[in-house]
């Protein structure tokens, strides 16, 4: 039985000190346990519900020449160390997000499924802690059609969402199912496109600028990244969020200087001058946005300074 002493038999005995030790239960060291992150958050938006979800995130050298191409490296290295960030190596993140309008359950976009692990590909984990099932989703909507945003519409081969119909831009996918780019810097995403678009393709509606997805949910053409790259509004009860897709890359990068050349970007300077206009809505109007590759949970505000812009990351705003 173990011994207790009080808290003056503890300071007056050397003994009690003694018995003390003796009787306390060893303990093993707590393990580490590993970098984790938060899997999702969730706010209510008018009558919406909206939940951004972490797909993962790929770890990559840069952001020089990523980002700042057309730039010196050691200007673009020291942004980068202004803004408190390493110089040499970038995390870029993947956050799908889930919109219930109380009527449909839509997501936008769908991460980079099992051909993309262990770093990223967690969409559906994460949708599960969220606590919806793939087949809930009723409408899946897709900014483009990069390997990032389409790869998670299959999971071992199969179309991971049983239920669901489609929206993506026209523009979008006349121009990766065409022909024209099989081969070359285009290839892969072509073939990608063959493999989960085109067999999905009759339950697709494809969208031009202004069109509404579903009541609530605009589209806007935001070319420049691909050729028929969609933004969207998203407006219940007269609150307005917007929802960019990858019209900006990089909180940072992309902000501060919206013309500096992306290597994502195909139309570089098309994408510039998209990404000029759309932050400066966003600054005026002060309207919060969600964007692909935002830090998690990818939900903020910008800001003009200077010539450009500085990202402001959401805390509680959302949350009253
Ligand atoms: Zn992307």
């Amino acid at each position: 039985m173990p011994i207790k002493l009080n808290r003056r038999q503890l300071i007056i005995g050397s003994s009690g000190l003694a018995a003390a030790t003796i009787a306390a239960p060893a303990l093993a060291k707590a393990p580490m346990m590993g970098g984790q992150r938060p899997n999702l958050y969730r706010f209510k938006f008018g009558k919406f519900e909206i939940t951004t979800l972490n797909d993962g995130a790929f770890y990559l050298n840069g952001p020089f020449p990523i980002f700042g191409a057309d730039q010196f490296p050691e200007d673009v290295e020291e942004l980068a160390k202004k803004n408190h960030l390493p110089s040499k190596r970038f995390e870029i993140g993947f956050a799908p997000v889930l919109v219930n309008t109380g009527k449909e359950l839509v997501l936008f976009d769908t991460g980079n499924g099992d051909r993309r692990n262990p770093t990223a590909g967690h969409l559906k984990r994460a949708m599960k802690i969220a606590g919806y099932t793939p087949d809930q989703v009723d409408v899946i909507v897709i900014s483009h059609y990069h390997a990032d945003h389409i790869g998670g519409i299959k999971e071992g081969g199969e179309i991971l969402f049983k239920n669901a119909r489609y929206v993506a831009g026209e523009a979008e996918n006349n121009f990766w199912l065409h022909p024209d780019q099989a081969g070359g810097s285009t290839d892969a995403t072509h073939k990608l496109a063959l493999a989960h678009m085109k067999p999905v393709a009759e339950k697709t509606t494809f969208l031009k600028d202004g069109q509404d997805v579903v009541s609530g949910i605009t589209a806007m053409a935001a070319f420049g990244h691909t050729p028929g790259h969609m933004a969207f509004h998203i407006e219940s009860e007269g609150k307005r969020i917007f929802l960019g897709g990858d019209f900006c890359n990089h909180y940072v990068m992309s902000l501060q200087n919206p013309e500096w050349h992306v290597s994502f970007d195909m139309e570089k300077d098309q994408a510039g001058k998209t990404r000029r206009k759309i932050l400066d809505m966003l600054a005026v109007d002060k309207i919060p946005f969600t964007s692909y590759h935002m830090p998690f949970p990818a939900v903020g505000y910008v800001e003009k300074k200077d010539e450009g812009f500085v990202y402001v990351p959401v805390s509680y705003q959302l949350n009253l």
